[in-house]
């Protein structure tokens, strides 16, 4: 029999009525021959109640103390709920965390998953009860009460999904929020957003870690390990939200499947850094300890044995990290400049591995509106571009809290805005992404085997669930037969990038990883991988577009460049990713170091969390 596992946001919960229409949505999929798993949060604003009661009285209060004062809130909710199904005719258990067997470590207000028990869960469920489980909590191996970190309501419905698939049933996973599903971008700041129907794990990570926060990163990350399907819909609505899945062939034909602008960051540029190893980790490992989060990184090539780095912070941590990194600047015989306001605007998809020209698009829509680009750094599947904002918010409290405030100030950032609008346009956002022969409102992902496993299959079942939250790298990808092509001193203007890029791409030669990055005295330098045999032509090209841009700016080409990317499940949810791989990166790889996959990490964990 399929399992669903619907979860319940704390606004999805919010009155005695909401839960009653929770429960009958329950009650509705068990009707529909399922077995039905409730995972709840706290009611409303509870959680945010409980700290604010407890800082009035202490302004250190233990860790444990908090966890057990925190989970108290979900436990409401799980009663009310069971109530309610029970109300409604059909019956329920409700089960702590704790009571289910959650095992968590013992970090108490920040507590990963090590595994949990399904026997109970399978003896309410075949019992013919709606099981209604309390999100957000565990309980650790000294028996103490554990919760998983603000939000954490997702990530256990999908671990008890993930729990439930891994004994051997066809499971799937509804998010019930307050939006209809994922959109290509934000539709309060771009009307002609639409819903995305379906959506791979890494698109809708890469749209999360974007500022796109309909889940968090964290669950998303556990559906992939697991390979749980999601849907994210509204609590309120009948209307089919979005499927989160595994990436199926036809979504490798369309390049972009959403974009998204992230305001209010900041960018530090340090210049006549030692072009030597160790520096680079320095610099980030002296910001990770003060917990500042660093989003993207370009490093220059660099030469005459200096190199220059530039990356960004929310801008409300700008004092924190250049108050950290002064001393270290002086030390090193650097410089350092910061640009206070600048906004990110990114697309994503997975298309675009396979798809040439897609770079060039991006950078050519954004020419055509007269907005220059002071940062390129390219991911797996993912182009973010950083531009400055000319218009400051008023106010300079920010700290990148609630999602209302962030969109009023997306709202002022007016650059940002129409850089956004003019990339939706320019890939067509506003059409429904369709795949080969799958009509995508009818779509449906493909059960995973109901069958039992053998006992076999279900060892390692159990000790696949045992540190089900722990970082998988389950990719190392080298390719080893690219070139590197960089300009240096390129005048910082709009529509250089894009006439190089286009230039390029009529070649018909696919351009793997871009850094663009410009130094303190207004030269863009930008480099950008291509396959080897493609250099030659390439270079040519590049040259030649080059000069005509200005004569002063020098080409180079760098046969023998090997790009490094880091697959993996957990990079996000886990900091210091990034320090770890430069540190083991030996420096005669890709000197260029762009924010990949893997570093993206850094950039979530301090965020929201
Ligand atoms: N109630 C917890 C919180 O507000 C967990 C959750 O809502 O997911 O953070
Ligand atoms: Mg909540």
């Amino acid at each position: 029999m399929a399992v669903v596992v619907q979860k319940f946001g704390g606004s999805s919960v919010a009155t005695p009525e909401k839960i009653l229409a929770a429960a009958q949505r329950a009650i509705d999929a068990q009707n529909e021959g399922n077995q039905v798993v409730v995972v709840v949060s706290a009611i409303g604003k509870t959680t945010d109640t409980l700290v604010a009661l407890a800082e009035q009285i202490s302004r250190n209060p233990p860790a444990r103390e908090m966890a057990m004062l925190l989970a108290t809130g979900e436990q409401v909710s799980i009663a009310c709920m069971a109530i309610a199904i029970h109300a409604l005719g059909a019956k329920a258990i409700s089960f702590t965390g704790p009571q289910l067997g959650i095992v968590t470590d013992s970090s108490h207000l920040k507590a990963r998953i090590k595994s949990i028990e399904t026997a109970k869960l399978r003896e309410a469920l075949d019992g013919g009860s709606i099981a209604v489980v309390a999100g957000f909590q565990g309980i650790d191996e000294k028996y103490d009460i554990t919760t998983l970190g603000r939000g954490g309501s997702d990530t256990t419905a999908v671990a008890v999904a993930a729990a439930i698939k891994l004994a051997g049933f066809d499971v799937r996973c509804e998010i019930y929020t307050d939006v209809n599903g994922v959109y290509t971008t934000d539709p309060r700041i771009v009307r002609k957003a639409i819903k995305v129907d379906v959506i791979s794990y890494d698109e809708m990570l890469e749209m999360a870690s974007m500022g796109a926060g309909v889940m968090h990163s964290r669950s998303i990350e556990f559906a992939k390990k697991f390979n749980v399907p999601l849907m994210v819909r509204h609590a309120a609505t009948s209307e089919v939200g979005t499927w989160v899945v595994g990436e199926e062939p036809w979504m490798r034909e369309v390049p972009v499947c959403g974009a998204a602008l992230a305001v209010n960051e900041a960018r530090i540029v340090l210049d006549a850094l030692p072009d030597r190893p160790g520096v680079s980790r320095a610099v980030f490992a002296a910001l990770a300890q003060v917990n500042v989060p660093v989003d993207m990184i370009a490093q220059n090539v660099g030469s005459g044995g200096k190199a220059s780095i530039g990356f960004t912070v929310i801008h409300g941590d700008l004092k924190k990290a250049t108050d950290t990194l002064d001393p270290i600047i002086t030390e090193l015989g650097a410089t350092m400049t910061v640009t206070e306001r600048v906004s990110k605007v990114s697309v994503v998809g997975a298309g675009m591995r396979h798809v040439a020209g897609v770079a060039e698009k991006m950078f050519a829509a954004l020419a055509a509106n007269g907005i220059n680009m002071k940062m390129i750094t390219t991911g797996d599947i993912k182009i973010s571009v950083l531009i400055e904002e000319d218009v400051p918010p008023p106010e300079d409290d920010e700290d990148d809290a609630g999602t209302k405030k962030s969109h009023l100030e997306a709202k002022r950032a007016v650059r940002g805005r129409l850089a956004l609008e003019a990339v939706h346009d320019a890939f067509g956002l506003h059409m429904p992404r369709s795949g080969a022969g799958v009509a995508p409102s009818g779509y449906r992902p493909r059960p995973a085997s109901a069958v039992v496993p053998e006992a076999r299959e279900r060892e390692t079942a159990v000790a696949k669930l045992d540190g089900m939250e722990d970082i998988l790298v389950s990719g190392v990808h080298l390719s080893s037969d690219q070139s590197r092509v960089t300009i240096f001193d390129l005048p910082d203007r709009p529509g250089h990038c894009s006439t190089v890029f286009n230039a390029v791409a009529t070649g018909g030669i696919l351009v793997d990883m871009i850094v663009q990055n410009i130094t303190s005295v207004g030269k863009a330098e930008l480099s950008f991988t291509v396959p080897r045999a493609d250099l030659p032509k390439a270079l040519k090209r590049t040259q030649d577009v080059a000069r005509s841009i200005d004569p002063s700016c020098r080409v180079v080409g760098d046969a023998e460049v090997a790009v490094l990317f880091v697959l993996g499940v957990g990079m996000r949810s886990h900091t210091g990713v990034a320090r770890t791989r430069m540190s083991s990166m030996p420096s005669s790889f890709a000197t260029a170091v762009s924010r990949s996959r893997a570093s993206g990490t850094t950039a979530d964990a301090g965020r929201g969390r």
